[in-house]
């Protein structure tokens, strides 16, 4: 049994076990009841509640805890008034450990769907090998949306990131700018503060989004003159030698479009996972998220989504985990028959079920 140490106090440390590793090389023919792709919040919460409930559980999932480690604070995750994102990780993966389930730290490649009689089931493959399930969790989250402006492409890891916890100890006493203007920008600029000698928000509406908290942390930066906030402008080009020596603006920023910096962070959304999704004939809307209802499935019978990659509005922590909780819950009931299952040609009725859910909510 996976045993940790858990503080909730700001600041305070929390022990945890190491990982214990699947057994990769062993048992392909195990029939899952729940293979979850996507190693993190959502997904652990998935399998912690899938594994509680006595379902065998397969997590594959290559970046293990997934993007919440990519920041540093957290301060609102119910129950943990500040905690490292990587360490909040740690805990909802080692909490899902503690009910026997399989990690497999992998890319998944292709998943197909086959269909006997009214049930269905996955095939699921990472590499060389194959695993079966009778239901799916997608919870595959998001990757970074880029710029897209020249300069980007040659200038990343050379000054240009997406990552302020990774790269932010690299600019050290450095004039740093930070592109966007979203609560995820505004937290990493509080970050990159504590490095950089100067921040600066660049931000293409009137002001930044961003939690009341973290507003006002931003506030007192803005009174030190440590961050600046520059509004209703665009990066338009990066420019340099070997590293990133300035930014192009759309409009002059104090008589000049040319702004130097020495290290560009870039915050402006994130592009769902669908792959997987589309593929399998998986509803999603035009920002090509995962439509979900209220209990975590989408419109096709034993494939649930959860997390960043499905249409919720708030792409959080917490949502993630709590949408992951239903999707185990329903996936239950499923496997256990003890939900209608809709006939295979009966998409229209699972449609019309979506629908009336989504009326409701
Ligand atoms: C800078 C920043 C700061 C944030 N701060 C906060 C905060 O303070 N509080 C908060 O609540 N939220 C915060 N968030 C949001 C939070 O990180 C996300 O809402 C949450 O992590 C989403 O979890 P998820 O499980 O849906 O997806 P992810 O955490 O993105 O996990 C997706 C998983 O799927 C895996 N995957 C994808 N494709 C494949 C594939 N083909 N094969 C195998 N595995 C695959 C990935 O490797 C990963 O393991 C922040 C986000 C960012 C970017």
């Amino acid at each position: 049994m996976v045993k940790s140490t858990i503080k909730a106090g700001r600041g305070e440390k929390i022990i945890l076990e190491p990982r214990r590793k699947f057994d990769y090389t062993s048992d392909s023919n195990i029939f899952y009841d729940m293979i979850v792709v996507g190693a993190g919040v959502a997904g652990f919460s998935a399998a912690m509640y899938a594994g509680r409930l006595g379902l065998k559980v397969l997590v594959i999932g290559e970046l293990q805890g997934g993007t919440i480690t990519l920041t540093k604070s957290v301060e609102n995750f119910p129950g943990f008034i500040s905690i490292e994102g990587g360490e909040l990780g740690r805990l909802i993966e080692n909490h899902a450990k503690d009910y026997n389930i399989d990690i497999l730290e992998r890319r998944v490649n292709r998943i197909e769907i086959h269909r006997k009689e009214e049930r269905r089931h996955f095939s699921v493959f990472s590499s060389e090998k194959k695993f079966l399930s009778k239901t799916l969790l997608i919870a595959t989250g998001t990757k970074v949306r880029k710029l897209g402006v020249p300069g980007e492409k040659k200038f990343e890891n050379k000054g240009v990131s997406y990552c302020a916890l990774c790269d932010g100890p690299l600019f050290k006493g450095k004039v740093i700018g930070v592109v966007g203007g979203g609560d995820s920008a505004v937290k990493e600029a509080l970050l990159l503060a504590e490095y950089g000698k100067k921040v600066y928000i660049i931000c293409r509406g009137d002001a930044v989004r961003s939690e009341k908290q973290n507003r006002q942390e931003l506030n007192k930066k803005e009174k030190g003159g440590i961050i600046e906030v520059i509004t209703n402008t665009n990066v338009i080009e990066i420019k340099g030698t070997d590293v990133i020596k300035s930014v192009i603006f759309d409009k002059e920023y104090k008589g000049n479009r040319e702004f130097e910096l020495e290290g560009l962070f870039v915050y402006v959304g994130h592009i769902p996972l669908n792959q997987f999704a589309k593929d399998l004939g998986v509803k999603l809307d035009q920002k090509g998220e995962i439509i979900i209802n209220k209990n975590s499935e989408t419109n096709i019978n034993g494939i649930y989504a959860a997390g960043d990659v499905t249409n919720s509005d708030w792409k959080q922590a917490i949502i993630g985990v709590a949408e992951g909780v239903k999707a185990a819950y329903y996936a239950y009931q499923y496997v256990n028959g003890s939900i209608f299952i809709l006939p295979l040609q009966g998409k229209k009725n699972i449609v019309t079920k979506l629908n009336e859910v989504e009326k409701n909510v």
